[in-house]
Order: structure tokens, then C-alpha cells, then sequence
């Protein structure tokens, strides 16, 4: 019986062994598994997952250790362009070149990823923003050493961003503290530091971006309109709806305040749809109302132009406000109709289909040549402020302006000139045969309310509201 219970006591701890050494086996299987999950391929750096996660074992010893450690994101600038002008082998060889100076950098005790396709993350021992420039001169020279060719050494730079380790923060807040710091960073420093001001604006903006969606809730927009006028006869030929917010308690914010933000959190598509709607609805209520219709122009977003929906939120608000497609225009800034110009050029098309016009704004802010306008479905150009208001004194601008009429109207487009303020650039503007202003010598952007008063009425080539 005894020979028994000992037979079967050996057999089951050699099952129970088999057992364990089986689990451990899985366990390293899983590990090398995550291994493969956590790397980047092209360098072996680290991805983003594997960072954060190693990252954050470091940082809880440090917290132990009491070591000073910062995180510094190295951004490579302009790689995409790297890419088109060189090619993509010479775009690798500047990844891989910024993966060894990562690596260098890391030693044995830091920890370098790939975090981004052009961003390059570092967690390492760091006392200061004197060795924080240290590190960053080391990892230029390091950078540069890996390069074959003059022309990368020269087109190659890159900035850096760094959050000091504050005792408390997780991985994730200081990678977005140092990302933060390159996203409002001072060009002519390589080196970019977190500071206080930088977090308490950023708090501000993150409350400002919470509050956006109330505000689209709770009616705190409001759409404004601007006229646009006809050099010719002073007539109002269409309007422009711009958003203004009224904010509770910081009453007035100014587009270029939230737009920007909004853009980035992704509501702008939601505040596109909102501008849409309502004005199309305010078009249809005038023209119910009997007064003389006009076109009215909405601002895209990139976001909202590069929806796959975009023409069918056009028409699903041409349908509901039972608005004539004709009477709508859509304004396409030339930097977002350049980013992609076959997708473009079909975009645009399409909403043309709907009957409804579409105009370049900012046109001559960007750096498009004016050949590429050509290929473009539009019927409406929009000559940038920045070239009007330097009319009276610039006679480069003046050239510029005059060219960009003469291809408009070569194009058979309607050439609008944006903020007309004086009397000299009205007479020039007219002159060269341009057809529209849009400015403040004729009217600041009013209330649906005020515009009423003025669309019953044609206008002489006088100022109309002051
Ligand atoms: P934008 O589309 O170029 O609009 C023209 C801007 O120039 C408006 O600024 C207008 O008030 C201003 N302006 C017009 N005439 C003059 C002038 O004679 N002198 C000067 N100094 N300025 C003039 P606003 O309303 O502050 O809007 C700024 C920008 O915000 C707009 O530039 C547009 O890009 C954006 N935005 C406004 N409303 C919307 C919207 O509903 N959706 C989107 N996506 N963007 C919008
Ligand atoms: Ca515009
Ligand atoms: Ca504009």
C-alpha cells in the first residue's frame, strides 16, 4: 500500500513539474509574441505600446530611486517631403539614421522608441536643461554621422521637445507634455522645454474644447454675414456666414481662438454641419421673407471636405431647408484643395454636380502655383487679405493681384477680393477687373438682423455699415 501512495505521490509531482514547465513555456511564447507586438520593424526601436509600457516600469523606480529623468521627444521635420523630393530609400536612411542616435542616446539605462513615423521618443537620466541640450547636440551629431549623402546632412533637421519627471506624472502625460512643447515650440531653439505656462494654457484649451460642445447645445453660436460686393454696380452679390461664439463668461471668442482647436479635437466637422444648415435655413427665410436672393457661402474645414460624406451632408441640407442649390457656395481654402489634388478635384466636382458653386479662398496665402489652378472645378476665386492689404503701398502685390485676375478671368471664374479697407485699393481693384470686394470699407460682418435691412435695398459704391 506504502510502495502505492508513493508511486502515485512521484507520478503526480512529475505531472504537476510537466504542468509548470509547460505554463512557463506559454508565458515565454507570450512574451516573445508582445516582443514582436512592441517593436518597430524598420528600426527595432521600440514602438509606441512598448515604450509607454516600458516607459512606465522606469519611471515607478525612479519614483523609488529619486533619480532625475526627463522624456524628450526628438520630432524629424518635414520627412514627408523628404520623401517626395528624395525618394523613400533616402526617407528610410533618415529614419534609421534618427533610430541609431536614439539608441546611442538611451545608453544601457534610458529607453529610445519609435513613438510616431517621425517622432522619436527618449526616457533617460537627465539633470537640466543644460544637459538636455547636451543630449540633443549628441544626438545631431549622431544623426548626421549615419547620412551618406551632403544634400540629406543638409535638408535633415529635427526639434526636440522635453518634460522633466516630476515625481508624480504617468509616461503618458509627460509624452504629451514634451509633444506639447514641439507643438507650440520657438523655431529658433532645437531644444524646446514643458513649462508651467505651457500646461496652464493648455488647460485652458482643453476647457475650451469641452465647452465647445455645450455651446453647439446650447445655442451659443451664432452666424454672421458678411456682403460681398460688385465693383461695378455696388450691389450685394452674395453674403458670407462666418461663426461667432458668445461665450457664458468669456463673452466674445473669436474664430481664430476655437476654430483652430476645434479642428484638431475633430468637433469642427459637427460646427461645419451646424454653419451649413443654418445657413441654408437663413437663405431660405430670407428669400421667403421676399427680399432679393443672394448667395450665401459657408467655410469648410479640412476635416469636413475630406469626409467621404460631404456631398451628402450638402445635400441633406439643400433637401431639409429646401434650399435652391444655386443660392449656396462653398468655400475651399487653397492650402486644404492642395494637400490632395486628385481627391480634389473630384470632391469638388461632385458638389458642383449639386449645383452648387465652389471658391478657392485665401487664394495667393499658399504656396500653389497658379498652374495647378487650372485643373480645379471652381467658379469663384478669393484673393488673400494678406495681398490686398498691401495694395496701396506694394508694388510686387499689385503684379501678384493683377496676374491672379488676369488667370481668373481666363478661367472664366468670378474674381473676389478679400478685406477691401481703403478707397485706393477699390480703385485699383477695379481697374484690373476684378469683381468682387468683400471688406470692411463696405461692411463688417453683421447679424442675420442687420443684413435684412440691406438686401432690400441696391447700394451705390458707398460704405453701408461703418
Ligand atoms: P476667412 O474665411 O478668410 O474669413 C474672412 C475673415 O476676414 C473673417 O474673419 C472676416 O471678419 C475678416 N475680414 C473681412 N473683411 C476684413 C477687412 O477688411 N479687414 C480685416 N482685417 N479683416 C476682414 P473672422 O470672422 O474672424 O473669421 C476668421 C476665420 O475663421 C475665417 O477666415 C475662416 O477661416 C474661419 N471661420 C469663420 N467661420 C467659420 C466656420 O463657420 N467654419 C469654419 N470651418 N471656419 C470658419
Ligand atoms: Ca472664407
Ligand atoms: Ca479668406
Amino acid at each position: 500500500m506504502k510502495i502505492v501512495i508513493t508511486v502515485l505521490a512521484i507520478a503526480l509531482i512529475l505531472v504537476a513539474v510537466a504542468l509548470l514547465i509547460s505554463i512557463r513555456r506559454i508565458k515565454i511564447l507570450e512574451k516573445g509574441f508582445k516582443r514582436a507586438d512592441e517593436t518597430d520593424k524598420m528600426t527595432g526601436l521600440l514602438n509606441r505600446d512598448g515604450f509607454m509600457e516600458q516607459g512606465q516600469l522606469a519611471l515607478k523606480s525612479a519614483q523609488n530611486s529619486g533619480e532625475l529623468m526627463a522624456l524628450i521627444v526628438f520630432d524629424v521635420e518635414e520627412l514627408g517631403r523628404i520623401n517626395t523630393f528624395f525618394g523613400t530609400d533616402a526617407g528610410d536612411e533618415v529614419v534609421k539614421a534618427f533610430a541609431f542616435a536614439a539608441k546611442a542616446a538611451a545608453g544601457k539605462n534610458g529607453i529610445a522608441g519609435r513613438v510616431n513615423t517621425d517622432d522619436f521618443a527618449l526616457l533617460t537620466f537627465c539633470s537640466g536643461e543644460a544637459e538636455a541640450q547636451e543630449i540633443a547636440d549628441k544626438f545631431r551629431t549622431a544623426v548626421m554621422g549615419c547620412l551618406n549623402s551632403d544634400t540629406l546632412r543638409e535638408s535633415v533637421n529635427f526639434f526636440a521637445g522635453v518634460c522633466d519627471f516630476d515625481g508624480h506624472d504617468d509616461i503618458y502625460t509627460m509624452y504629451n507634455k514634451a509633444s506639447l512643447c514641439l507643438f507650440t515650440k520657438d523655431s529658433n531653439k532645437r531644444v524646446n522645454y514643458f513649462t508651467r505656462d505651457m500646461e496652464n494654457s493648455m488647460v485652458e484649451k482643453e476647457l475650451l474644447r469641452s465647452e465647445m460642445m455645450t455651446a453647439l447645445e446650447t445655442g451659443q453660436f451664432e452666424l454672421y454675414y458678411q456682403p460681398k460686393i460688385s465693383f461695378k454696380t455696388g450691389e450685394i452679390r452674395g453674403l458670407e456666414a462666418l461663426i461667432r461664439w458668445h461665450h457664458p463668461t468669456k463673452g466674445f471668442v473669436p474664430p481664430s481662438d476655437f476654430i483652430p482647436l476645434a479642428e484638431k479635437s475633430g468637433i469642427i466637422t459637427k460646427i461645419d454641419e451646424w454653419g451649413l444648415f443654418t445657413a441654408c435655413r437663413q437663405s431660405k427665410a430670407w428669400q421667403d421673407k421676399g427680399m432679393r436672393p443672394v448667395k450665401i457661402s459657408v467655410n469648410m474645414s479640412q476635416a469636413q471636405f475630406y469626409r467621404t460624406d460631404v456631398y451628402a451632408t450638402i445635400s441633406a441640407a439643400l433637401a431639409e431647408t429646401k434650399l435652391d442649390p444655386k443660392w449656396l457656395e462653398v468655400e475651399v481654402t487653397e492650402t486644404m484643395a492642395m494637400q490632395d489634388i486628385d481627391r480634389t478635384i473630384n470632391v469638388l466636382g461632385k458638389i458642383r454636380d449639386l449645383g452648387v458653386s465652389v471658391s478657392m479662398d485665401d487664394f495667393g496665402s499658399g504656396y500653389s502655383s497658379l498652374s495647378s489652378l487650372k485643373t480645379l472645378p471652381l467658379d469663384i476665386l478669393k484673393i488673400d487679405r494678406s495681398l490686398v492689404c498691401d495694395l496701396d503701398e506694394n508694388k510686387v502685390s499689385k503684379k501678384i493681384t493683377n496676374a491672379i485676375v488676369e488667370l481668373g478671368k481666363a478661367m472664366e471664374l468670378v474674381v473676389l477680393a478679400e478685406g477691401v479697407e481703403t478707397r485706393g485699393q477699390i480703385d485699383f481693384l477695379t481697374e484690373i477687373g476684378c469683381d468682387l470686394a468683400q471688406g470692411y470699407f463696405y461692411s463688417k460682418p453683421c447679424p442675420a438682423k442687420d443684413i435684412e435691412a440691406l438686401l432690400v435695398m441696391p447700394l451705390i459704391g458707398q460704405p453701408i455699415v461703418k
